[in-house]
């Protein structure tokens, strides 16, 4: 399995290893352990509660969270085999990259965030991940947390964005001077492309968003439909959305899995001391050596990219889901409802913490208020947060 890896990838045996160690398992590698430790814990299985863009009034069809998560692992994996990443590290890093969201989707985000700043705070996914999966779970006797290995924390902080070392020394041992290995960088890139083209299709099927309105303003989506329409000229208008969609999501992979190994051959042939053999044996000469995870890490930039063409067309997506989708007037009462059921709520808290859980009480005693409010909000799904609405505002949301 390690001899098909490509030089630059995450080698299990490498691993800089668990903050506890552990006994190595008969059979399932350390990245493996990581990748089943996630889909057991808690925080995973309440993705399944929270919304990815529709909240449940619209249809028990649409993407939630965890349905996402899924479809990024499917997809991640498909595009690191084909680039000989590490696939277990890849599956594992997919299936937690959104655990560290609150209810609501983005709003969530956006008002808990706001409730922070209220007294000099902030809320950040990656780094509430972090903290779910060293400290907020709890299933083993012998620690704290999901005790995963270095490269799966460095790439839930690392995976979407880099973090300036000086205002996060708490942070210090991910090594924020570097980039993460392609495993993690892989997995904003292909977020961006099952989300761009899974809003379409839930955009469509809410009939938020028309067909003719996407074949004008989305000319990915134009130049396919026409195929489409001459291959499969009587099919069901929203059979012939699907073949589109399929089209543009293959597309986008297979660019992304093209672009991205062009750029590490260019890296490679670019530097006479980065020539790497692309079977992955030692080259004649030392220094005729591969591209190593080190040299990935010191790039200057982020190597897992889509090329400029392609790119430009998912951007043009991706503004055509912002102005028509995300921003619709129709997903207003829900962004509202999540404003407001959030800002009650931590209003709530920070003045009569005792009416938080008792362990929520005694965290108090050690961190801030606010930190601890938030933390107990951002576990929440979308249904618990409006349970507590109801109990403790005495009021129901407004769809
Ligand atoms: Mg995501």
């Amino acid at each position: 399995m390690a001899l098909s890896l490509a030089p630059y990838a995450v080698q299990v045996d490498h691993s800089r290893g668990r903050r506890h160690p552990e006994p190595p398992h008969p059979y399932r590698n350390d990245f493996q352990r990581d990748r089943d430790r996630v889909i057991h814990s808690r925080a995973f299985r309440r993705l399944e509660a929270k919304t990815q863009v529709f909240t449940g009034r619209y249809s028990d069809h649409f993407r939630n969270r965890l349905t996402h998560t899924i479809e990024v692992a499917q997809i991640s994996r498909t595009i690191a085999t084909q680039l000989a990443l590490n696939v277990d590290l890849v599956e594992a890093l997919a299936l937690a990259h959104d655990i560290g969201h609150p209810p609501f989707g983005h709003a969530g985000e956006k008002a808990l965030d706001a409730a922070m700043r209220q007294h000099g705070l902030f809320f950040d996914h990656n780094l509430h991940a972090l903290r779910i999966v060293e400290d907020f779970e709890q299933r083993y006797a012998a620690f704290r947390g999901l005790n995963l290995t270095f490269e799966m924390r460095e790439g839930i902080i690392k995976h979407s964005r880099d973090y300036n070392p000086a205002e996060f020394p708490e942070l210090a041992e991910y090594w924020l001077d570097k980039l993460p290995p392609l495993e993690a960088q892989l997995i904003d890139a292909t977020d961006e492309l099952a989300y761009n083209t899974a809003d379409l299709d839930d955009g469509y099927e809410a009939r938020l968003l028309t067909l003719e309105q996407i074949r004008e303003s989305v000319p990915v989506f134009a130049g396919f439909f026409d195929e489409v329409k001459k291959l499969y000229p009587v099919a069901p208008k929203k059979l012939q959305f699907n073949e589109v969609l399929r089209r543009i999501l293959d597309r986008w992979v297979s660019d992304l899995i093209q672009n991205t190994q062009a750029q590490l051959d260019l890296l490679a042939d670019s530097d006479p001391r980065t020539v790497r053999d692309r079977r992955g044996k030692a080259g004649e000469d030392a220094r005729r050596s591969i591209a190593t995870l080190d040299e990935i890490r010191a790039f200057p930039r982020r190597l897992v990219g889509l090329s400029s063409q392609i790119e430009e067309e998912r951007a043009q997506t991706k503004d055509f889901l912002y102005r028509n989708l995300y921003y619709s007037p129709a997903l207003q009462p829900e962004k509202e409802d999540a404003e407001r059921v959030i800002t009650e709520l931590f209003d709530l808290w920070m003045k009569q913490p005792e009416k938080l859980p008792a362990s929520y009480q005694e965290k108090a005693e050690s961190e801030p208020r606010a930190r601890v409010v938030c933390d107990y909000i951002a576990g929440m799904t979308d249904t618990y947060i409006y349970e507590q609405y109801e109990k403790y505002c005495g009021r129901k949301a407004s769809v």
